[in-house]
């Protein structure tokens, strides 16, 4: 009996997929860069059925790819072209199935939308911190295995700092009950980090315990005109230190995105009269409303003015007008597309080195390709940078796109120089898996395939991603 057949035979039939078209919205990834193809999708709803899955997969040796919302940007969310996978998608598994408000954890299944997550937690009084543009799609499944970050990682950490417990079906179908909500547990290797950022290879997340925070009682939200790259880091220092560590995202968008997303993304606004370059988007949240967060940072950019470490400044008064500034940061995001063709880079350098990055690799990039536009934006407080190149004017897009593995390999050769990561949030997937080899060492990477072999030794999980083929 084959695979399918046994599926359909232990599985309810709304739990599986087999019509292309049904199937054909799993197949391709967020920015259509890969279309893959799977014998069928499975939509389990239980733990025990998708442990069901695992074992009759293992025993007919058939691959499977996990998918949670499928707005991964590195390819690893859809089978390979071959077709001999089945795609799991954990969409069904969205129960939340514990707040506990006194011990600030909650109990989600995978398949939950990271939003439903976070306003769970809001109707119990409490924070879920991660936060990302793609936060209405994106399933904790899935920023558990890229380690998600975001824009609050400078306060509460990523996916990894916010995770307790893990419940893991393994690749053969056993079930690892790892559901614990404690915040000191040391007995052993903590067996969760291994599935946390593992890109589905390694096993599937079905549900976890995610640790909760104090909801702020207040926010303040500031755009201000920095000086230049340089100016950002004392600014950065200064705000931390005189609110007692309560900056939760120190963001960086570069005149050349402000003016995009006025000209592509209605809504867009310049904040200014004068033109300025680079912008900080800064937020600082406080949970206690005994604490004046304007009353402490107001000095601290009254004297970065007086300094000219900032060339303006405005502090959001009202809800509304924050959201309208955070909308910013979303329309840079969304300016690439109608710009052209991008070949976009996600790195890390120490924060400290991001500003002599950036003016050694825009020069560079410039002269490789003339005209090409440098639209580096992000995360600048963890010195995660979306280092993106825009097709220049007056070249086609395939003439620029084919150029992708050559400006990619300057692109990274100088953040490895800096010490840094070619991938800082998005993980490696398809994409990057192939690149690594160039920047990790050979213990490193044989490390991981050791693991990899330990926990999965078929070979059957997420095939074609994160590991580089063996040579
Ligand atoms: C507009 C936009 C903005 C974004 N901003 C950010 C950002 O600021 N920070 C950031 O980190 N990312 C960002 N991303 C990338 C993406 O949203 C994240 O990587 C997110 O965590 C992926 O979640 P997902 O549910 O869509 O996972 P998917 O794309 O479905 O899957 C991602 C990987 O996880 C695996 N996987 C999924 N579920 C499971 C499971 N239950 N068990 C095991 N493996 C599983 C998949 O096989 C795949 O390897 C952004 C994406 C978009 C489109």
């Amino acid at each position: 009996m084959d695979v399918i057949e046994a599926l359909h035979r232990e599985l309810p039939p709304d739990r599986l997929l087999t019509e292309p078209g049904a199937m054909a919205p799993y197949l391709v990834d967020w920015r259509k860069l890969y279309h893959g193809q799977a014998l069928c999708v499975a939509r389990p709803r239980e733990t025990a059925e998708v442990a069901r899955i695992m074992s009759l997969a293992a025993a007919a040796g058939v691959a499977i790819v996990p998918q949670g919302g499928n707005t991964g940007l590195t390819g690893a969310s859809v089978p390979l072209e071959t077709g001999s996978s089945i795609l799991l998608s954990l969409e069904r598994m969205d129960r939340i199935r514990a707040i506990d408000a006194a011990n600030y954890t909650m109990t989600v299944e995978a398949g939950c939308i990271l939003q439903k997550v976070q306003e769970a937690a809001y109707a119990a009084d409490r924070l879920f911190p991660l936060s990302l543009g793609a936060e209405g799609s994106c399933r904790i499944g899935g920023n558990l295995s890229t380690n998600a970050g975001g824009i609050a990682v400078l306060h509460y950490g990523n996916m990894r700092d916010l995770t307790l417990g893990l419940e893991v079906v393994l690749p053969d179908g056993r079930v690892w009950e790892g559901l614990r909500a404690l915040r000191k547990d040391n007995t052993g290797y903590d067996l969760k980090q291994l599935f946390i950022g593992a890109e589905g290879t390694l096993g599937i997340i079905t549900a976890a315990v995610l640790k909760l925070f104090p909801l702020p009682r207040q926010r303040l939200t500031i755009f201000a005109a920095a000086a230049n790259m340089e100016a950002a880091l004392p600014l950065l220092a200064r705000l931390r230190q005189a609110s007692g560590d309560a900056l939760t995202s120190f963001e960086m968008i570069p005149r050349v995105a402000l003016e995009l997303a006025m000209a592509h993304v209605p809504g867009s606004f310049d904040p200014f009269a004068q033109r300025h370059d680079p912008y900080l988007l800064i937020e600082l949240a406080a949970g206690s409303e005994g604490i004046d967060l304007r009353a402490m940072i107001e000095p601290v950019l009254a004297a970065a003015l007086e300094e000219g470490l900032l060339a303006d400044a405005t502090i959001a008064e009202s809800e509304a007008r924050a959201k309208r500034l955070w909308f910013l940061r979303e329309a840079v995001v969304e300016a690439q597309g109608p710009a052209g063709a991008s070949i976009k880079h996600d790195i890390a350098v120490p924060v400290a080195a991001v500003a002599a990055f950036l003016a050694e690799a825009k020069p560079v990039l410039e002269a490789a390709l003339p005209g090409v536009i440098v639209y580096a934006f992000g995360h600048l407080g963890d010195g995660n940078i979306h280092f993106n190149l825009l097709q220049p004017p007056g070249v086609e897009a395939a003439d620029f796109t084919a150029l992708t593995g050559a400006l990619n390999r300057r692109v990274h050769d100088l953040v490895a120089r800096y010490g840094g990561s070619i991938s800082a949030e998005h993980g490696l997937g398809r994409l990057r898996r192939e690149e690594i080899t160039r920047y990790k060492s050979e213990i490193e990477i044989e490390l991981m395939r050791r693991i990899k072999a330990a926990l999965d030794p078929q070979g059957l999980m997420n095939p074609g991603k994160l590991l580089p083929a063996k040579s």
